[in-house]
This record gives C-alpha cells, sequence and structure tokens, in this order.
C-alpha cells in the first residue's frame, strides 16, 4: 500500500517501500525463530562450568571461614551493589560487607576486559556520582578498563572494601526467625549472620553457550567472551594479542561484545573466522577525549540535570536541550511519538494515534535504510556487506555504536561466515561446520551473551529460605513477584536490585541509583522506628504486581514481528521470566516518580513492619 502523501510529506519523503521491508523482516525473524526458544543454549554448569572459572585472580586463595554478625550484607560488588553502599553510607549504616565471587569490585567491568571492551553511553550519565568523587572520564564514552578502575574508586570513595569477602560465592540465604537474622552460607564455609540483605546480583552474569552438537568434542582452545584467556591470546584490553599471529581464530555470535573484539582479533589473528547468525546494527560511535576543564567548567547538580536530561529523551519524552547529543537520542528523537507530532505540528496538523504508529514505524525503516547503507559505503566485498545489514526494526535487538568494526571485514585475513539465520550447526573436534562445511579452528571463543530469561534463583545459583522455610524459587516460580521491584512477601529484610519488576533504561545505573535510594530509605525508616523486620506485605506486593500487569503488554506487538533474542526471549513473549516481564512498562522516569511520591507519602505502604 502506497504511504499515505501527507504522512510521507511529514518524513520529509519516503524513498523505500515499506510493504516491501515489512515482509523482509518477517521473513528475516521467522527463520531465525526456534521451538526451543532459550532452551537452543546449555548452561555453565557441570561439564562447562570452567567456562565460568575466573581468569583474573592468581589461584589457591584462601581464608578462614566467617562466623560473625554484620548490619547489611550487599550479595554483588558490581554498581548496584556499589550504589546500595553509597546510599547506605549516606544513611549512616557503618558495618556493611560487600560478597562477589569476583576478585573485586566491578561487577560487569570486572568480569569483561575482552579487547576492546567499552562502554557506548556517554561516561559523563554512565559513571555514577563523578560529581562527589571527582573523577573525570578520561573519553566521552569509556573504555572497560577506565570503569572497572572506577569501581574500585566508587568502593574506595565509600569505604566499601574493609569488609568485603570476594572470591566467595553464597550458597545458601536461610531466615532465622527467631533471632530475626539472614544466615549466610557459602562456599568458603561462612555462616555469617546478617539484619538485611541486600542482592544486587546484576543481570548479564551468567554466561550462555549455545548448545551445539559436539560442543563438548571440540578439542581446540575455547573460551566465552566474559572471561577472556589473556595467558592464551597474549596482550590486554588495550593491547595487541601477540599470541594469536599464528593462530586461526573462529568467534560465535556478533552482538554488542563480538562487535567490539572482533577488530582488536582481526588485527592480531593470522585468520579470524566470524560466525553470523544475526547481524547487529552498528551505526557511528564517534568517540572523542574529555575536554581539559570540562568537568571543572560545569555547575553544581550537572550530572543528575545530564542524566534526566538522556534519560527523558531515550524514552520518548520532551526537553529544550539534548545535553548528551550522540547516536542514541538522535535515534530516539527520530523514532519517537514526539518527533512525528513535532513534525506535524511544524505543517500545522494533529495527527490521530494510528498515524503517529505509522510515523514511528516509517522513522524506524528510514533509520534503518541508513544503517545499511552505512554498511554497503564502507564494505568492500558486495556479498559480504549484503549479509552484514540488519533486517530488523531498530530496538529488536540491542542498537550498536562502533567505528572500526565493520571495516574490518575489508582485512584479507577475516572472513564472515554467514548462517543465513540458521546459526552454527554443530562442532567437530578441530572444526565449526555451517550448512554441511567445516571451518577448522585453533581456538573458538563464544560471545554468545548472557542467561536471560531463565529463572532468578537459577541464574543466581543459590536458594534463598525466608520464614518458614519458603523457598524463593517456589514463590517465584510463575515469575518475579515483588513491591516496586525490590522486596518479596515472605522474605523479611530481604532487598532485590536490578531487573526484578523495576524501571528499566538503557542508563542502567540511573535505575540502580533509584532503587538503591528508595532501599536505603526503608532501612532508615525501620532503624528510627525501632523495628526488627520489614517486608513486603501479601497486599502490597499484589499491587505492584497488578499494576506491572496493567503495563506488561505495551511492547507486545513490536516485539512480536521481532527477529529472536533475548529482547523478546527468543520470541516467546509468554516467558514469565523473560527480560521485559522483569521490567515496568510505564518507563523509567514514571517508575521513578511511583517511588519518590511513595517515600513522599512517609507510611511504607505495603511494608509491613515490626
Ligand atoms: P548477545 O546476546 O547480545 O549476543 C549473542 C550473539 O551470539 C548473537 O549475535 C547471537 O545471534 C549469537 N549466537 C547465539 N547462538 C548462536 C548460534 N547457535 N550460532 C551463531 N550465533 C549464535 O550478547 P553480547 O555479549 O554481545 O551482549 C550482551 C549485552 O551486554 C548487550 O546486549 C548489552 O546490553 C551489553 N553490552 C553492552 C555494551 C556497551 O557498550 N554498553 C558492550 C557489550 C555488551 P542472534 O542475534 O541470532 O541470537
Amino acid at each position: 500500500m502506497p504511504v499515505d502523501p501527507v504522512l510521507a510529506s511529514l518524513m520529509g519523503g519516503v524513498d523505500f517501500d515499506p510493504d516491501r521491508l515489512r515482509e523482509r523482516y518477517n521473513q528475516e525473524r521467522d527463520k531465525r525463530l526456534k521451538p526451543e526458544r532459550n532452551s537452543q543454549y546449555v548452561e555453565v554448569a557441570a561439564d562447562f562450568s570452567y567456562f565460568v572459572d575466573d581468569p583474573y585472580v592468581e589461584p589457591g586463595f584462601q581464608r578462614d571461614p566467617l562466623f560473625d554478625e554484620v548490619e547489611v550484607v550487599i550479595v554483588g560488588g558490581g554498581f548496584g551493589g556499589l550504589m546500595m553502599g553509597g546510599r547506605l553510607r549516606a544513611a549512616g549504616f557503618e558495618h556493611i560487607r560487600v560478597i562477589d565471587k569476583a576478585g573485586d569490585f566491578g561487577g560487569t567491568w570486572y568480569w569483561n576486559r575482552y579487547p576492546g571492551v567499552g562502554c557506548d553511553i556517554e561516561s559523563y550519565v554512565y559513571l555514577p556520582f563523578l560529581e562527589e568523587t571527582g573523577f573525570s572520564p578520561r573519553h566521552k564514552y569509556s573504555f572497560g578498563s577506565e570503569i572497572f578502575e572506577y569501581s574500585k574508586v566508587l568502593a574506595l570513595h565509600f569505604n566499601l572494601y574493609a569488609d568485603t569477602c570476594f572470591q566467595t560465592q553464597v550458597t545458601e540465604l536461610r531466615w532465622d526467625a527467631e533471632a530475626a537474622r539472614w544466615v549466610i552460607s557459602t562456599d568458603r564455609g561462612d555462616r555469617m549472620r546478617a539484619k538485611y540483605v541486600v542482592l544486587s546480583s546484576g543481570a548479564f552474569d551468567r554466561p550462555k553457550l549455545p548448545g551445539l552438537p559436539g560442543i563438548q568434542d571440540f578439542k581446540g582452545h575455547t573460551f566465552h567472551t566474559c572471561r577472556w584467556d589473556y595467558g592464551y591470546t597474549g596482550g590486554g584490553p588495550h593491547e595487541p594479542l601477540i599470541g594469536l599471529k599464528d593462530k586461526r581464530v573462529g568467534i560465535i555470535g556478533t552482538g554488542a561484545t563480538a562487535i567490539q573484539c572482533i577488530p582488536h582479533l582481526a588485527s592480531a589473528a593470522k585468520e579470524l573466522l566470524v560466525f553470523q547468525r544475526t547481524p547487529s546494527s552498528v551505526d557511528v560511535r564517534n568517540n572523542c577525549e574529555t575536554a581539559a576543564d570540562w568537568v571543572k567548567s560545569l555547575e553544581p547538580g550537572w550530572q543528575k540535570r545530564r542524566m534526566d536530561n538522556f534519560v527523558t529523551l531515550i524514552h520518548g519524552g520532551e526537553v529544550d536541550t539534548d545535553l548528551v547529543a550522540d547516536g542514541w537520542t538522535d535515534m530516539f528523537q527520530n523514532l519517537s511519538g514526539f518527533a512525528a507530532r513535532r513534525r506535524a505540528e511544524a505543517l500545522g496538523r494533529a495527527i490521530t494515534t494510528a498515524e503517529r504508529l505509522e510515523l514511528m514505524e516509517l522513522a524506524d525503516f528510514k533509520k534503518m535504510e541508513s544503517v545499511r547503507a552505512r554498511v554497503a559505503s564502507i564494505v568492500k566485498d558486495p556479498a559480504t556487506a549484503e549479509a552484514l545489514k540488519p533486517w530488523y526494526r531498530q530496538f529488536c535487538k540491542r542498537p550498536c555504536f562502533h567505528d572500526d568494526y565493520l571495516s574490518t571485514f575489508n582485512r584479507p585475513n577475516v572472513r564472515l561466515v554467514d548462517t543465513a539465520g540458521l546459526g552454527v550447526e554443530r562442532l567437530t573436534a578441530d572444526a565449526v561446520v555451517v550448512d554441511g562445511k567445516p571451518y577448522a579452528v585453533d581456538c573458538l571463543i563464544f560471545a554468545t551473551g548472557f542467561e536471560v530469561g531463565t529463572p532468578y534463583v537459577r541464574r543466581n545459583g543459590y536458594e534463598v529460605l525466608g520464614r518458614d522455610g519458603r523457598k524463593l524459587s517456589e514463590h517465584w516460580a510463575q515469575g518475579v513477584r515483588t513491591l516496586h521491584g525490590l522486596q518479596t512477601h515472605g522474605f523479611p529484610n530481604l532487598f532485590f536490585t536490578g531487573f526484578t519488576q523495576t524501571g528499566f533504561t538503557f542508563l542502567v545505573p540511573f535505575s540502580l541509583n533509584e532503587q538503591a535510594t528508595n532501599v536505603a530509605y526503608i532501612m532508615s525508616q525501620a532503624r528510627s522506628r525501632g523495628t526488627g523486620v520489614v517486608e513486603a506485605c501479601a497486599a502490597g506486593e499484589q499491587a505492584w504486581c497488578d499494576e506491572m500487569r496493567s503495563k506488561a503488554h505495551v511492547g507486545d506487538q513490536f516485539y512480536g514481528s521481532c527477529t529472536p533474542g533475548y529482547f523478546n526471549n527468543e520470541g516467546n513473549l509468554q516467558n514469565p521470566f523473560g527480560f521485559y516481564a522483569g521490567n515496568y512498562g510505564g518507563g523509567p522516569m514514571k517508575f521513578m516518580q511511583i517511588l519518590h511520591d511513595w517515600r513522599a507519602q512517609g507510611g511504607l505502604e505495603g511494608v509491613d513492619i515490626r
């Protein structure tokens, strides 16, 4: 059907056929949909558990078990745990212990040290508490090593090192009702106690592997990107991988991680084979150094204003000035209904909801046409360029930004092995097989992402036993149930931060900060009221679950039309553990407002205090 000429003019012209694009997108989705959904992946357990060994610590660490008591235990030393620690310190809590299986703070940025690792969200909004620490990021987009360093800066700033338990995996949390304390058991033989426990476990914590036939037969060297084996590759996150100069390297996966490490592998390996199932959308990144004294020139409160400005824009809101002004904000402004409305207003015309949705789709087509045109303008071999073009709507997959990824495929030692949407067929002792053809490799790197959409307790790897021995795995058997994403009924003095029915935004620390603020508020209230136990009451939990449900299907039509991936649970929108099931459909700004208003009321509505 031709585009309505008025809408076409609002778009500043339409030089593509929307019907043809819609049809192509559907075809690309359909050939990727697998009936196995999430179970196409294998868990990094049992025979695969070596994939999660920590390559960054000296082996042989030992310490005596702990049987003491602290006021607060935070499980997880990533940004969630750090921000929780910061907010608790500000509220006057002294005896805080962070437990993490890693050897230091950093979470994601501790584990992900692959070559080229960085954050493509602007550092001035991504790195929290910059005004408090006085830290000035070196680049507009920080490299991973700087974010890892900054995690340590935050831990020092909030005095969190003193009582940490690193290289320690929690094995069980058990509520002792008589003592009103949590008993925390670990793989170090600890049985420590805490009045409060906060689980800040992170969402992309547990790597996943493709369940390929023959995966156990492969005899070459292999590892996952989140446990990079520099012992084998040589070099470092920002140094040449000299160990690969005589190696034929294969990498499976072309998501946000692979986009960053592939250029580095290409410049080091004798030969690089990139096994692709679905190409990423890769736009301009345009990194630059932070101008000297730029941060000092800003007015106090600048970071919160910048964060608010960014989050408002990337969730379809309106602002006077786009402070971050990058690929993210440009993309959202173009794709949002706001942009469509603005175009209509410029022509002195109101638009209907249906027209707004159509304009948003047209803007999406236009954006993705430009992303595909960028591929064609950079990649010289036409067949390779064609295979690297993404055929789906922009937010079906996480958008990527990189200036060296596409040109990597012009190198003579790099080969794209496109699997036509079907994925790698199987592995043999020395090769990756695609469409019946073996590709021999010395080393195979899995850039295959992380478990999303599996039950919370499985991802954490330990059971939580609440009041009357109730298991969290059973309480959440049909999906996560919380009050505001932070507490659950039957589990006193236990808090969660992360993607547990909270307001998701691509600027993850923004949401974590709000969650940490609320948790610290509840604990402070309990302390000032002299109470021993705080717990979400059944009605409070149900009310939030109802609110979640009322907004749950906002994106169903969109995600149903998408190529499979973790955003849409590999095409299974009904999965109660899915990525969006854990995120408040009203958006992060509304979520923040709800928590803000709830605190302002001061009555701890929905929380039992005893
Ligand atoms: P992803 O889940 O995004 O990507 C996994 C990749 O593996 C996909 O390309 C997937 O293909 C591919 N794959 C899976 N199974 C097979 C198979 N059988 N055969 C071939 N290919 C297969 O993981 P990432 O580690 O790349 O990224 C995870 C998240 O981490 C990102 O989405 C982002 O949120 C975050 N991140 C953020 C960065 C930042 O700059 N802030 C940088 C890096 C990561 P398919 O798409 O077809 O499923």
